[in-house]
């Protein structure tokens, strides 16, 4: 039996989206932007999710951009705004556990002439949205701060920091990357305060290369990719409209049940954590308040990739690290406090609501064997 607990990596698309986008690839197949009927079908696909999107973060349609994933989403926010409104504000603020996606960017930025300051965690391995408006000033156009971080499920205080921000500064523009809380956590881009928001199709059960960025209106975002004038010229080329519509009813399924699903998946990590205390080298590098769809854990003295392969064996998948960065360490788990030889052992299980307590008993007891069987 398969046992899939990478969810964080990506997730199955659910048959609601498979469904669509097949219609899309089918029936719906024009070019948006053709004049015709048969554009004009895929048009109607197009804004649909535009609309379920909007109404899932609590904004108007009219301000939601479809990108390729939120890659692309956090490239436009960090690129576009800070081309809008960087000439004299030199300054970037992101947390110090972000995403590649976000890091890798702020990093070229630097190179370009901007300041970045980078926020890790105290001591105590947790975020205080003081640091982060502590750090803002004048000089400042951009916070970027992720909603949950994708390694430990940690949840950073973005509601906090940026209402203080807009409070303080309101001219500086709020992102956060919203891509492991979007259908897990209620989001409405005005509780957070938030003037960009990323999203991303495929960690919803939508798919692979589609996402969105919320732009508040009024907001200057200059585009990174022109052309054709696609999304009212902030991202132009032809909207993937199959999986723009497998994206939205990835989104219409799911956003009723956040709140039962947060529950659901709150049990499956508590039932996790129990069985996974009477396994004596394993530690827990999660915060017991962090979102209970990520759970990163660390068997001492035993190598990840080796672990994994050892549980891949078993037809069990999790990651070491994040998926993203190929195996390779972000520095993440450093960041929130937790050093070389753990890092070196950490594993992340990433579940949804349907994962099942048959699924941890398999994973936990493959586990149990890994430990005596493989070698550091
Ligand atoms: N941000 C976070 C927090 C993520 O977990 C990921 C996916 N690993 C991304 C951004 C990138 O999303 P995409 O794969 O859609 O480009």
């Amino acid at each position: 039996m398969e046992v899939y607990l990478d969810n964080a990596a990506t997730t199955k698309p659910c048959a609601e989206a498979v469904a669509a986008a097949v219609e899309a690839m089918t029936e719906k197949y024009g070019n948006p932007s053709s004049l015709h009927r048969v554009g004009l079908n895929a048009q109607l696909l197009v804004d649909d999710t535009r609309k379920a999107l909007a109404s899932a973060i609590g904004v108007e349609s009219e301000n939601i951009y479809f990108t390729s994933g939120a890659t692309e989403s956090n490239n436009l926010a960090l690129r576009g705004a800070s081309a809008a409104y960087g000439r004299k504000r030199k300054k970037i603020i992101i947390s110090a556990v972000e995403h590649a996606s976000v890091e890798e960017t702020a990093s070229d930025l630097e190179r370009n002439g901007f300041e970045i300051v980078r926020i890790p965690p105290r001591e105590d391995g947790r975020y205080y949205a003081a640091d982060f408006v502590n750090a803002c000033g004048d000089d400042t156009c951009l916070v970027s701060m992720m909603y949950i971080n994708n390694e430990t499920g940690y949840i950073l205080p973005v509601k906090e920091a940026f209402s203080a921000i807009k409070r303080k500064f309101p001219d500086i523009i709020t992102h956060t990357d919203c891509v492991q809380a979007f259908m897990k956590l209620p989001i409405k881009a005005n509780v957070l305060c938030a003037d960009l928001i990323s999203l991303s199709g495929h960690k919803i059960h939508g798919g692979k290369g589609v996402g969105a960025l919320y732009i508040r209106k009024g907001v200057r975002v200059l585009p990174v990719i022109t052309g054709g004038k696609q999304e009212k010229g902030i991202r132009s080329g032809t909207e993937s409209v199959p999986m723009i519509a497998a994206f939205g009813a990835a989104v219409k399924k799911f956003s009723q049940t956040i709140t039962e699903r947060y529950e659901k998946v709150s049990m499956l990590k508590a039932y996790l954590l129990g069985k996974l205390g009477s396994i004596d080298v394993v530690v827990i590098n999660s915060p017991e308040d962090g979102s209970p769809y990520v759970v990163n854990i660390s068997a001492e003295g035993k190598r990840s990739e080796i672990m994994l392969h050892f549980l891949e064996s078993k037809e069990i998948y999790v990651s070491s690290g994040s998926a993203c960065s190929k195996g390779q360490q972000s520095g993440v788990l450093g960041q929130f406090g937790i050093k070389d030889k753990r890092a070196d052992s950490a594993l992340r299980i990433s579940m949804t609501a349907e994962t099942t307590e048959e699924e941890i008993d398999i994973f936990c007891e493959a586990l149990s064997d890994g430990i005596e069987k493989v070698r550091g």
